[in-house]
């Protein structure tokens, strides 16, 4: 059975804005969305998307329901129900999209090809529950936190949303992130306004193959001292 028409309207998009942001490094992008992945009995969704080599393989039974599965590929997953208003889904199921797609972008890896079903299911279990045992969010691990979400990931989430918006695909920048260690998209968009202008018809490997940007780099090592630090700090005590 294929989505709803309203959630494959919402994923048809998604795809086709993944292919025009990042088509030459990627091919052809899953975006699957979050309603059509059943979780884990107990388990519970924490989080806005999640992206990774073995989306494809762990979420292969919605695809293929939804008759889009063409094989392994990459893949990401998409809140399609996020707590906005309803005329705002489109947009916050885009710009999610674009945020982990710049998780495909700045971090690639070949897709995780998992055949046997129960493996999969296996895989899928232990990826939401490493994403929901400590909670999400702020509570997360700093280093991981640090790891997930570094200054080229940040590079890499600030050209493609650029692009997207230039396209046509409105995608919502503050939206782009929300860690509070981390400085506002606007922030770092403008740090990166100089090379995103200069880059901005050349293709994707291009922007990944420039050297590195000191001002891009000043402000997110800044961050995430000060949230490292932050974190190992000891808990302040009642008098
Ligand atoms: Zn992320």
């Amino acid at each position: 059975m294929s989505y709803p028409p309203d959630v494959a309207a919402l994923v048809d998009d998604a795809e086709s804005l993944c292919r025009r942001l990042a088509g030459e490094v990627l091919g052809g992008v899953y975006v699957v969305p979050r309603s059509a992945v059943v979780l884990p009995a107990g388990e519970e969704w924490r989080a806005g998307g999640w992206a990774g080599p073995a989306v494809a393989a762990q979420c292969r039974p919605a695809i293929e329901a939804a008759g889009r599965w063409k094989g392994f590929a990459p893949a990401v997953v998409v809140n399609d129900t996020p707590n906005v208003d309803p005329e705002h889904r489109a947009w916050a199921f885009r710009t999610t999209t674009v945020h982990e797609l710049a998780h495909l972008v700045a971090d690639p890896a070949a897709p995780v090809e998992i055949a046997d079903p129960a493996a999969a299911a296996e895989s899928l279990a232990a990826t939401v529950r490493n994403m929901t045992a400590a909670g999400w969010g702020d509570a997360y691990p700093p280093a991981r936190q640090i790891a997930w979400h570094s200054a080229q990931w940040v590079r890499v989430a600030c050209h493609l949303a650029t692009r997207a918006n230039r396209a046509g695909f409105n995608v919502c920048l503050p939206l782009l992130w929300g860690y509070d260690w981390l400085s506002t998209p606007f922030a770092y968009l403008r740090v990166l306004s100089g090379e995103i202008a200069a880059t901005d018809r050349r293709p994707i490997p291009d922007v990944l193959a420039l050297p590195p940007n000191p001002a891009l780099n000043a402000l997110w090592l800044a961050d995430a001292a000060a949230f490292y630090s932050a974190s190992q700090s000891p808990p302040e005590t009642s008098p």
